[in-house]
């Protein structure tokens, strides 16, 4: 991936994420792998922003001034994850509403999410925390998306499109569930 096409995709998905209302105000983060470290958005900005205002980020534990306040997920899902290339974090209403409802796993009901991500796991570690890194980054080695509990969702994947695509299904999951309600009727 050349330079200009990283940065791109930065704008890109993030004008994506804030207008299908998968983030709001300068809320969320994104992050690329890239040359055994990766680019990731900086604390307080706009994902939407474009040129986007990105960091790099070394991989020798170094961190970079201005960064995402969630860089620990993002390190720690690069360093576990080989086949990860890209993450995006985002606070979807529906997912973050439906977390404070359900258990540990939601259980699609829509086709999509049956077909591509069936159950999600929900974690209750705290934003910012070594803790939080840690359990996502363990869970995203069999998965592409987590929710953390009334907090929002940390997907992953092979380029910026698979981490977007995951993040948008987990909440269209949600959403459909939170209409349906489907626990209700046992
Ligand atoms: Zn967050």
């Amino acid at each position: 991936m050349n330079d200009q096409t990283l940065f791109t995709d930065f704008s890109r998905i993030g004008r994506r994420l804030f207008e299908e209302h998968l983030v709001g105000g300068n809320f969320g983060n994104m992050s690329i792998r890239h040359n055994g470290g990766y680019f990731i958005t900086c604390t307080g900005s706009y994902l939407d922003a474009d040129p986007a205002q990105i960091v790099f980020m070394p991989g020798n534990g170094r961190v970079t001034p201005g960064a995402s306040s969630e860089w620990r997920v993002h390190t720690a899902i690069y360093n576990e994850v080989p086949e990860h290339r890209a993450v995006v974090h985002a606070h979807p209403v529906h997912a973050v509403a439906l977390s404070l409802l359900c258990g540990s796993e939601i259980a699609a009901v829509d086709s999509e999410g049956k077909l591509l991500a069936p159950t999600i796991t929900v974690v209750d570690d705290a934003p910012g925390t070594q803790e939080l890194a840690d359990t996502v980054a363990s869970h995203l080695k069999n998965a592409n998306v987590v929710i953390a509990r009334g907090h929002g969702t940390f997907a992953a994947g092979k380029d910026m499109d698979q981490a977007y695509l995951f993040t948008s299904l987990a909440e269209h999951c949600c959403k459909v569930l939170l209409y349906t309600k489907p626990w209700q009727k046992y």
